[in-house]
């Protein structure tokens, strides 16, 4: 039975047809439709799984399922029975736990000292930061998401990691030089360097905080972005932060990684396959038989019937698109705006790469922060599928948007994570684990059919939590998620929780009582009465309003004289 991946994922937007199901031989079962963008369920199969496990079915019952369906196999039991076992029997014992994502109350004991080539202090919760992700980084998850608040200062906490970490490696002898020479064959060339990738708008921001921040000459930056950006490997051998954006990315990831265009067999043009079928039709060959008129008649009917991939197209491309538009030229045709915006993107990048891959694909980075990693919370748009194929040691995201009520986004950042076994699809009948879906019948990996292979995020975290909601299995995968899940990979603090350390340090006043000589205190007592009598007379006037500075100018002349005999005295 072959199940492209576009099939699995609409099935998760419609409720599925009658066709849809006997082409899938599941039981039919309503899928909510939700605007909550769901990643894939895997396979048709699993669906019929949480069908068979019901409503309300306690915890204690699935294991017994569980144990059942181990009997019927012989031999030890997989690795993701195992983990399932795991996870019940955790959430049986924390059944109590709070649900909200955004409240993580993370007590972090220890601190860390920032690099002598950090410049600005770092506050109490920055440095209990600098501790955290020092550790994740030696742990099996190599990275995480810092998710502060807006306005904590995440940018300034990344470039202290990277910092903290290079001292650090400096410190017990490792060698800090970079070396494009593979550790194996097959294996991408490594770069000593930590690629940010963030959204056109916040490059000046990366670039002015390294610069203000670090002190002189610690850190060489290069920005990867635009036109004049260089097409050798090799330079990014000599930097510390390659600064990129996520629309230099999608379209390094469209023009190397994606199908390459086909040529018009009577003009020359490239394009991709799609559009060249369209050029085909209206525009190009002996075929071509549409009036103008016509043509335009037919172009607003496809305009139609592509909608909801356009808008999908145009809500992921949002970053491009606001660069690209004020390049792109009037009086072009329609069918090939898109195509050319992406060709002038790379006016000056040769295509002649290893492997076929763009240049932020072909090294595997030390270290890969996303600022405002929601950029790619749809795993299926381009923006995601090139960042996730991105290689590189260790893996952070930073994001200030909650995460209460973003269950379907967090995939995409556990994907990014590639956290075992969360981020993976698991085979029902082997320890195979893959991080994508294939679409051929057969798992490259192991004997055994796609079908029998699911999603583990869907099957124990995004579906239980979409279709039961407040329900038993709703709450469970919550907690689930928040407890064992995130807790692990999440550092969220809010202004307010961490407001001792946010605010300024205590003003200090003293009293001090001082006396002016008989000379001071008859010209401050005669230009008091007369500032009097000056004041009264607007008031009796009503113009009060009308000469407040001037009122001020005779105050200060009055603090003038106090000070002055101060002054004198000290
Ligand atoms: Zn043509
Ligand atoms: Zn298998
Ligand atoms: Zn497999």
């Amino acid at each position: 039975m072959f199940v492209g991946e576009r099939e699995i994922l609409d099935l998760n937007h419609k409720p599925m047809t009658a066709a849809a199901v006997s082409h899938l031989g599941v039981a039919p079962i309503a899928v909510s439709d939700s605007s909550e963008p769901l990643t894939d369920r895997g396979n048709g199969e699993q669906q019929s799984t949480e069908l068979n496990d019901g409503f309300h079915v306690s915890g204690r019952k699935r294991r017994s399922n569980v144990k059942k369906k181990k009997k019927a196999r012989s031999g030890p039991p997989l690795m993701w029975e195992v983990w399932e076992e795991e996870h019940e029997k955790w959430i049986d014992e924390n059944l109590t736990a709070d649900l909200d994502l955004d409240q993580q109350n993370a007590v972090i004991n220890e601190t860390s000292e920032a690099s002598s080539e950090l410049i600005i202090p770092l506050l109490r919760y920055q440095k209990e930061w600098l501790a955290w992700a020092l550790k994740q980084e030696d742990s099996p998850t190599r990275g995480g998401i810092l998710a502060d608040e807006m306005g904590m200062g995440k940018t300034i906490q990344a470039i202290a990691l990277v910092l903290a970490k290079r001292e650090r490696i400096r410190s017990i002898g490792e060698p800090s030089g970079a070396s494009l020479t593979p550790s194996s064959s097959t294996a991408l060339p490594m770069i000593r360097g930590t690629l940010v990738i963030c959204p056109v708008v916040a490059v000046s921001q990366w670039v002015s905080e390294i610069d203000r921040f670090t002190s002189r000459g610690s850190n060489k930056v290069l920005v990867y972005h635009g036109n004049k950006r260089g097409k050798d490997i090799k330079q990014f051998l000599d930097y510390d932060f390659v600064i990129t954006t996520y629309s230099t990315v999608e379209a390094e990831y469209r023009k190397y990684m994606m199908p390459p265009k086909e040529k018009c067999p009577y003009c020359g043009k490239s394009f991709h396959q799609k559009k060249l079928s369209i050029h085909l039709k209206y525009y190009c060959g002996p075929d071509a038989v549409k009036t103008e008129k016509q043509s335009k008649q037919e172009r607003k009917k496809l305009k139609f019937t592509f909608k909801s991939d356009k808008e999908h197209a145009s809500y992921c491309q949002n970053d491009t698109r606001k660069v690209a538009r004020k390049r792109k030229p009037k009086h072009k045709e329609e069918d090939n705006d898109v195509d050319l915006e992406f060709d002038e993107a790379f006016a000056g990048i040769e295509p002649n790469l290893p492997q076929g891959k763009s240049l932020l694909h072909c090294v595997k980075w030390e270290r890969i922060i996303l600022d405002e990693a929601h950029f790619v919370k749809d795993r299926r748009c381009n923006t995601a599928k090139a960042v996730l194929t991105l290689e590189s040691l260790y893996k952070w995201a930073l994001s200030g948007t909650p995460l209460q009520n973003r269950v379907g986004e967090l995939y995409s950042l556990v994907r990014f994570l590639q956290i075992v076994p969360y981020s993976y699809y698991l085979c029902k009948d082997c320890d195979c684990r893959t991080l994508d879906y294939s679409s051929s019948t057969q798992c490259s990996n192991c004997p055994h059919n796609s079908v029998r292979h699911f999603c583990w995020w869907n099957k124990y975290v995004a579906t239980p939590i979409q279709q039961y909601g407040n329900g038993e299995l709703g709450k469970r995968a919550m907690i689930l998620l928040k407890h064992k899940i995130l807790k692990n990979i999440v550092l969220r603090r809010t202004k307010k929780g961490r407001a001792a350390d946010l605010a300024l340090p205590p003003r200090i006043v003293s009293l001090r009582r001082d006396t002016m000589d008989i000379k001071e205190t008859d010209y401050y007592e005669s230009l008091y009465s007369e500032s009097q009598a000056q004041f009264n007379t607007y008031v009796q006037a009503g113009t009060v309003m009308n000469n407040y500075a001037h009122i001020f100018d005779l105050l200060t002349r009055l603090r003038q004289i106090l000070e002055g005999s101060l002054a004198e005295q000290h």
